[in-house]
């Protein structure tokens, strides 16, 4: 095309923008007019599913080089000495629709993918390193506790508390919540955890469980509950903003990744479950080991297509790399993929965000929306010379399991209970200040709609995290908030 005109989604020159097609000036509009029929049928369907939960949020490209040497520990090539390797990140709010505020109190989302040369790698992860629940059965409904009721379509401080109180294993993520670290300045000064317990895989075949930690080189910081009311109604994108402006201004985030690493045979015997995802492993007996740096310097070109459209799920593994018996862990594998190709189609991976940076020979075929084209043969085995799979990959070692079928919580062991670490982190993390902060968004959290039964029931709960925040939190809410 000699000139750059407007054209069609076909590619044919526009014929006009302003004026739709009309039989004389004043007369009927024409249904041949094809453009204005493909401009507000687009337009129609420009809005796909939002998350459920996690639709809020932003992200940006940037690339992870490993500076330290865990060769020890696992195989996988992304995480050797000196390996660069491009990946995307999104961060998002949980419990909030697509236009919620940025600033309201909740856990943030920490989802990374990997482009490696192996396929992609996805870390899932939260800005948090626990979680509510500690069983899938429960996500759905804790979910559904954060969001909407039914009649007034309005979120509900009673129905929240309800759940936390009769799920005492949420007390850690709670404490937490409330905290400061419940409210960040922006998503450049939080970190990122897995949460989960993951594997690791050497050389040796020899197996590690590992937790993945991305602390922000920004450092930690936090915005006060009136701060961060006041932004939610001044800009409503105030994280989104930041992090996209940032990268503008050549102001690129990054985080150093560190790692715990627990050996295959310690989690037989260590003092409470660690693949529990409400408690963190004590750094005094897992220490950090320094592994290498993300950075965030790319801004997306499409939102939608570059971050609406991003599909992040824990089952993206690469050798090396593997899960863990954690039940939350193994539930989201299946999870995830499952919302993807509910929200997306089944064609989500040849999106291109989603692209693995390394040629896929696959045997899957058809679909909605599939991209990439099917080459014969389309079956296997046969005999055409089609790809055939990596014997390693299926001698590769895992974790063993067997026992009768049942539905019970994890086997109890000595230091397993609901407490322990949020009162830990009440009485020897946090300072006065902190404590004081931490007690008063409570104080305001409940003061906010919680009626008995519940109210009583909170009261308990903070008695059992920590008896003189519990005295405070009764003492604060029965006298007003
Ligand atoms: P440590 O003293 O070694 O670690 C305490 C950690 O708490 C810090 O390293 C920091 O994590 C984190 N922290 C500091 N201030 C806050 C805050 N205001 N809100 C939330 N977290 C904060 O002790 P332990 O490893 O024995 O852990 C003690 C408690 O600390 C745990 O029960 C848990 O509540 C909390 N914690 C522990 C983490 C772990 O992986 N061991 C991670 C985060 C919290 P970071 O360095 O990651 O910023």
């Amino acid at each position: 095309m000699a000139e750059k005109y407007t054209t069609t989604d076909s590619g044919a020159p526009a014929p006009s923008v302003e004026h739709s097609l009309t039989v004389g000036s004043d007369g009927p509009i024409l249904l041949q007019d094809h453009y204005l029929i493909e401009q507000m049928a687009n337009f129609n369907r420009e809005r796909i599913p939002e998350r459920q939960p996690h639709a809020k949020g932003g992200g940006a490209f940037g690339q992870f080089e490993v500076t330290q040497d865990v060769s020890a520990y696992t195989k996988a090539r992304f995480l050797q000495p000196g390996a660069k390797t491009e990946m995307v990140a999104r961060f998002s709010t949980v419990a909030g629709e697509r236009g919620s505020p940025d600033t309201w109190r909740d856990p943030r989302g920490f989802s990374l993918k990997f482009y490696t040369d192996d396929g992609n790698f996805d870390m899932v992860g939260n800005n948090t390193p626990v979680f509510f629940v500690r069983d899938p059965m429960k996500f759905q409904n804790f979910i559904r506790s954060q969001k909407r009721m039914a009649a007034n379509n309005l979120r509900d401080h009673n129905m929240q508390w309800d759940f936390w109180t009769l799920s005492p294993e949420s007390a850690h993520q709670v404490t937490w919540l409330m905290g400061d670290r419940g409210i960040p300045k922006t998503w450049r000064h939080m970190n990122g955890y897995s949460s989960h317990t993951y594997s690791w895989i050497n050389d040796k075949d020899e197996l590690f469980w590992v937790k993945y930690h991305f602390k922000t080189d920004q450092g930690i910081d936090f915005l006060t509950q009136e701060d961060a009311d006041r932004l939610a109604g001044e800009d409503a994108d105030y994280h989104q903003r930041d992090l996209y402006n940032s990268i503008e201004d050549g102001n690129f985030p990054s985080w150093t990744l560190h790692v715990q690493i627990m050996p295959f045979e310690d989690a037989k015997t260590y003092r409470f479950n660690p693949f529990d995802l409400t408690k963190v492993w004590p750094h005094s007996d897992y220490p950090l080991h320094e592994v290498g740096k993300m950075t965030l310097n790319r801004n997306v070109v499409d939102y939608h297509a570059q971050i609406e459209q991003a599909a992040f799920e824990p089952n993206n593994i690469v050798p090396g790399t593997g899960l863990s018996p954690d039940k939350m862990l193994l539930a989201r594998g299946f999870s995830y993929a499952d919302a993807h190709r509910a929200r997306l189609g089944v064609n989500y991976k040849q999106i291109p965000v989603n692209e693995p940076h390394t040629e896929v020979r696959a045997y899957s075929k058809d679909g909605a929306m599939r991209i990439r084209n099917a080459t014969d043969p389309v079956y296997t085995p046969n005999s055409m010379g089609g790809p055939e799979v990596d014997p390693k990959r299926a001698a590769e070692v895992h974790w063993a399991a067997d026992g009768e079928m049942v539905r019970t919580a994890y086997a109890l062991r000595q230091d397993d209970d609901d407490f322990g670490q949020a009162g830990t982190m009440v009485r020897d993390v946090l300072d006065d200040a902190a404590r004081e902060r931490l007690a008063h968004n409570i104080i305001g959290h409940v003061s906010d709609g919680v009626k008995e039964p519940v109210l009583s029931r909170v009261f308990e709960y903070w008695k059992n995290v920590d008896p003189e925040l519990g005295k405070k939190v009764e003492e604060g809410v029965r006298n007003g908030g």
